[in-house]
């Protein structure tokens, strides 16, 4: 190593984030993190656990007793819920509408389950007519896997209709819940969800790392009578169990992230202080001004207004625009992060992403404004504050900040 290389502290830039997430993370959570480490099975910590799995079941509306955070990304919740309820030779249907649910289908045929694709088109919503032909063609099927918000894509999924499906066909659902937690509606309970997963750092304004879950009496019904063991020693619930859901007697499985806890308690606890219900129509009423803004500025929203995600907002770019170097502008000018295009989208659209803390009148009005800017001489109607003036229009006379 050269000696010439000064290390030093890293001082991050000060970004708006308003990409696929992570979102921007409150400061009061930050803060939370910035606390005294204490010890994974101090007292103090077992009722701070005690106090996010109350914050969770809120959050996720379910009163499931086996409702924690995964110490790990959203990525390991998916592959939590599914190898704990897979086992080799089952079948799985699988909703396959975008970047995702594709990942769900390869981590199905990793565990040794038989994995069987309902595709829809990048940006439509998985097809219930579909899944309920994949489900009488398929009666030995176990489990239905799909993605409630499609980040890849922007679409929203009918959750409670896929999840009544399958129990019509005596199948267990997983469903990814890491975009829609906190910004859309999700009904753990009402809608008989059986795994569900999340992620920390889309709308509930925590940073990343941690993978909220739950599981309904079926799904540990079915965790407890598996015949073989889950491939996954730190995934396997059996074992984590102990920890999260030991009552009195916890038992060390992993040392918890304990302030990245300190974290999600935090944000958990911003969310419960809003309302849920006051998140959700928060997340409607900005997206309403994103979407009038873009609009007006000639930019077309790739997915239909019946299935939009709220917070997350895909968005055709001008014929010939150099995608990357003009988010490089919105990043260097602006300080502002807008998701590109996955996939077949690559170079064809951003993700505007309105999550949590970052889904404010600030950061829509700051956001159309910069793209205006940015966008000048390739969009014919850019340049001209008309997206600005459309997204005021939306608010009405609205005064949510
Ligand atoms: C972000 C995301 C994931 C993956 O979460 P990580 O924390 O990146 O592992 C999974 N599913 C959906 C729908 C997501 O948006």
């Amino acid at each position: 190593m050269s000696d010439a290389h000064q290390f030093r502290s890293f001082e991050p830039p000060l970004r708006m984030l308003m990409g696929p997430g992570p979102s921007d993370v409150h400061p009061r959570v930050l803060q939370a993190m910035a606390r005294p480490t204490i010890g994974h099975l101090d007292p103090a910590f077992v009722d701070l656990m005690d106090e996010v799995k109350r914050l969770l079941q809120y959050a996720m509306r379910t009163d499931n007793p086996l409702t924690f955070p995964i110490s790990a990304p959203g990525s390991a919740g998916m592959e939590a819920c599914l190898v704990n309820l897979i086992e080799p030779g089952d079948t799985v249907i699988v909703g396959r509408n975008g970047v995702f649910g594709g990942r769900m289908h390869s981590i199905i045929e990793r565990a040794g389950g038989r994995a069987i694709a309902v595709d829809d088109a990048w940006g439509s919503p998985v097809d219930p007519d579909k899944v309920e032909a994949a489900l009488k063609q398929h009666p030995e099927a176990s489990l239905l896997a799909f993605v409630h918000a499609e980040t890849s894509t922007g679409a929203l999924s009918d959750a409670a209709r896929l999840a009544e499906l399958a129990r019509a066909h005596g199948c267990l659902t997983v469903v990814d819940a890491v975009t829609s937690l906190a910004g859309v509606p999700l009904e753990v309970d009402a809608w008989g969800l059986d795994a569900v997963y999340s992620g920390s750092q889309k709308c509930m304004s925590c940073a990343p790392g941690l993978s909220p879950v739950s599981f309904s009496a079926r799904a540990v019904e079915r965790i407890q009578a598996r015949k073989t063991p889950v491939q996954s020693w730190f995934l396997d619930l059996s074992l984590v169990m102990g920890y999260w859901d030991g009552g009195a007697k916890r038992a060390y499985h992993h040392t918890a992230p304990v302030n990245a806890i300190y974290g999600l308690h935090e944000a958990l606890l911003m969310v419960h202080e809003e309302g849920l219900e006051q998140a959700w129509a928060r997340h409607q009423l900005h997206h309403r001004a994103l979407a009038a803004g873009l609009s007006a500025m000639g930019m077309r929203l790739r997915v239909a207004p019946e299935h939009r995600l709220p917070q997350l907002n895909v968005v055709e770019l001008p014929a010939g625009l150099d995608d990357g170097a003009t988010r490089a502008r919105l990043l260097r000018d602006y300080g502002l992060e807008v998701g590109g295009g996955l996939g077949d989208l690559a170079g064809k659209v951003w993700r505007i992403g309105l999550m949590g803390t970052a889904c404010t009148r600030r950061n829509v009005l700051g956001c159309i404004a910069a793209i205006d800017d940015v966008l000048r001489g390739a969009a014919p109607d850019a340049g001209k504050g008309l997206g600005v003036a459309a997204a005021l229009a939306a608010y009405g006379m609205s005064e949510q900040p």
